[in-house]
């Protein structure tokens, strides 16, 4: 695939590789995501990597949440190099990729509700967490009976593996499952596995940091990305931050956006130092910044385990 948008661009941007930032803005960010965006930060910049923010906001938009994100980004001082790229402009690019994987045949359109493929999941036997491939071989006259339904199809890949192996710069080689996952949303909406992958190779992104929720994604992306001749990204999956009770920080905990803990009398390079404290590159209370923080950066001395918020004093 070609990068005709790069041809353009200043020679400062002419660095090789890239690491990014691809929040969706569907509210504000929270410690954890905040983390994450500072490791993806500090894994690029440390390898000298350019760093690259995408908006991932083909859905779960929520009014105002981008513009608060990166400035709750801007002001723990995390930069980025370029414009911020928004995926509800680059339509025609997800079209593209699908457009070759229908031409070669990799792609079948699905007819399934939510709940039948749930059904049909959890038979015995059915691998977990696989669509079971129900409109994988209708034939001709069974694709039209439910076309003619009116239900608009999604689009799926027609997966040639049922596993697939990447490198993890946190987790060492992954295996994980593939299925025929979407492509595209019956509504029309391109999934997000194809448009992260469609994404990452024209921003020349060759390190994709993110929470480890989505490390079991990586082996289709990674897939998905050799079938459009793509070259898969070096990945590194962080642990996520959870609450006192081990489930996933959310919002609804209290107290871990930017915005709250600055209610709660904190500054942004208080929270910057509470993020670093938990990522073992400072000590409590200690005052710190972007530049120390990248000085101290070890990959390999980051905590595996998950990260306990405890809720902050006012
Ligand atoms: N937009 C996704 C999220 O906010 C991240 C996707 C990715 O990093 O690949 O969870």
């Amino acid at each position: 695939m070609s990068h005709p948008s790069r041809q353009n661009e200043p020679l400062s941007h002419q660095v090789e590789g890239a690491g990014r930032f691809a929040p969706s803005p569907s509210g504000d960010l929270h410690l954890g995501n905040l983390r994450t965006a500072l490791l993806a930060w500090l894994f690029a910049r440390s390898t000298g990597r350019r760093f690259l923010m995408r908006v991932e906001d083909l859905d779960r938009v929520r009014e105002g949440s981008r513009e608060r994100q990166l400035s709750d980004l801007t002001e723990l001082g995390l930069d980025w190099d370029g414009d911020v790229v928004s995926q509800s402009h680059r339509l025609l690019h997800y079209d593209n990729a699908i457009a070759r994987l229908r031409a070669a045949g990799l792609s079948y359109e699905c007819f399934c509700t939510r709940r039948e493929i749930l059904k049909a999941a959890s038979a015995p036997h059915a691998p977990q967490g696989a669509y079971p491939g129900t409109c994988r071989n209708l034939t001709p006259d069974e694709r039209e009976t439910r076309r003619s339904s009116g239900r608009p199809p999604a689009l799926r890949l027609r997966a040639a593996v049922t596993s697939f192996a990447v490198d993890d710069l946190i987790h060492g080689s992954c295996s994980g499952l593939v299925d025929d996952f979407v492509l595209r949303r019956g509504d029309g909406t391109p999934a997000y596995n194809l448009a992260v992958v469609v994404d990452d190779a024209d921003q020349g992104i060759d390190q994709v940091v993110r929470g480890d929720d989505l490390l079991s994604s990586a082996p289709r992306q990674a897939y998905l990305a050799g079938l459009l001749g793509l070259t898969a990204p070096t990945y590194a999956h962080v642990p996520l931050a959870v609450n006192e009770e081990g489930k996933r920080l959310a919002k609804r905990d209290g107290g871990v956006t930017l915005a709250e803990l600055k209610a709660l009398g904190r500054s942004p390079g208080q929270v910057l130092g509470i993020l670093a404290t938990s990522l073992g590159l400072a000590v409590q209370g200690e005052v710190v910044n972007l530049a120390l923080l990248l000085d101290r950066f070890e990959p390999g001395r980051l905590p595996r385990e998950p990260w306990v918020v405890r809720p902050s004093a006012p």
